[in-house]
């Protein structure tokens, strides 16, 4: 191979290198007129367009709020069939009555082609790619080429899986359509444990995308990450607190009649207490800040407790199989080569050994007495009637 041969393969191999592209990509504002870079750009509407009179009633309370940009699902992806898929089509003819009569910016969701092209065809001022869309590159494709050659901001949701490349990967097909006016909703990642959170934050994934894209706009969606009406204000002064630009959060005039997602949607009202119990941090923040650090303490005890809880439903898992084979409880040599092992391997991670037992030995203690309930259990159930106590 020649050095020229030699030095265009190099070049080749460097512009297939994605952080290349991170760092040749522009990106336009997605401020669109009227609208001041203030934090918090606020998003706000219900989950879904219901009825003209859900739609116009919550629009009005809005716009009195303050609020620019009107939010509301006309087309609806729902997990199972046979729920609310939403209204469709002849919703969008309220987006527009929202536009005419609120003087506000009316934005949607949209999976499809034809999404694109009837949102489009509309006057919807920006669209939003949900997070079960994001996951599907053939979707998001289609979304860009059905982008080619427009001029409006899309939000682009964080996907529902931990996958930071397929948020990437989103960007870069919108981008490489000609979109360049992109911002990024982060609405928390889904998971089979057990948490507080609908979908879990999982902070460090938005902060490495910031990294990645200092210039693309963070908003945070504390509604379907909560998944509560009572998370929205700590979830949304989190998200200020990490310096993001936005919020994008869903709000009914009849929060508890809404037909979806009604558990986590807040009244008119209720946004404008959130707002107000916010403190915006105007110094630049980074991730270093005191509150910052705080949050990912935060985040990190919570990932830590739901570990534990994994750990304690695999120990009762194992209560089950030691009853099932008439094994005792405390198996010592196990318990020792527990011991031994982890602390050795916390050291090689910066920890003292001792603490790593300290700690192990009370979650075996939890563990045991676990494991003692789940063997009482089963006992009291097989006991004979007869036997068991009366009252
Ligand atoms: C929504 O915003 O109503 C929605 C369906 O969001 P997500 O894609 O984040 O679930
Ligand atoms: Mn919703």
């Amino acid at each position: 191979m020649s050095t020229d041969e030699k030095v265009s393969s190099l070049v080749y191999i460097f512009k297939k290198c994605s952080t290349f592209v991170w760092l040749t990509m522009k990106f336009e504002s997605i401020l669109l007129p009227g609208i001041d870079a203030e934090r918090p750009l606020v998003i706000a509407g219900p989950c879904s367009a219901e009825t003209e009179e859900q739609v116009l009633a919550t629009a009005k309370q809005l716009a009195a709020a303050g609020v620019k940009i009107f939010r509301a699902g006309v087309w609806k992806p729902r997990t199972k069939p046979g729920g609310f898929d939403g209204i469709g089509s002849p919703a969008l003819e309220w987006l527009r009555w929202v536009k005419r009569e609120t003087g506000m910016y009316v934005t949607t969701e949209v999976a499809t082609e034809k999404h694109v092209d009837e949102a489009l065809k509309s006057g919807v001022d920006l669209l939003w790619i949900g997070t079960r869309t994001t996951v599907n590159p053939f979707a998001v494709q289609e979304i860009a080429d059905a982008l080619k050659g427009e001029d409006i901001p899309v939000l682009i949701k964080n996907p529902m899986s931990p996958d930071i490349e397929l948020w990437v990967g989103a960007i870069e097909r919108l981008y490489n359509a000609g979109v360049k006016q992109i911002a990024l909703v982060h609405r928390g990642f889904s998971s089979s444990d057990m948490t507080v959170y609908r979908n879990l934050p999982q902070w460090h994934i938005p902060i490495e995308m910031k990294r990645r894209y200092p210039s693309l706009p963070m908003l945070c969606d504390p509604s379907h990450m909560g998944g509560r009406r009572d998370l929205i204000l700590k979830l949304s002064q989190q998200a200020m607190d990490l310096n993001y630009f936005g919020l994008m959060i869903e709000v009914h005039c009849c929060p508890d009649d809404a037909w979806s997602d009604k558990e986590q949607q807040i009244t008119p009202d209720a946004l404008k207490q959130v707002l107000d119990g916010l403190v915006i941090r105007d110094t630049v923040q980074t991730t270093e800040s005191l509150a910052a650090l705080r949050d990912q303490i935060d985040d990190l005890d919570n990932e830590l407790l739901r570990l534990l809880s994994k750990r304690m439903r695999v120990s009762r898992e194992i209560g089950h199989y030691k009853l099932e084979h008439g094994m005792p409880i405390l198996q010592t040599q196990r318990y020792d080569h527990i011991l031994t092992d982890r602390s050795s391997h916390g050291e090689r991670m910066d920890m003292s050994g001792d603490f790593i037992k300290q700690v192990l030995e009370v979650i075996h203690s939890e563990s045991i007495r676990q494991q003692m309930v789940v063997m009482e259990e089963v006992k009291e159930k097989e006991k004979p009637k007869q036997n068991r106590p009366k009252g």
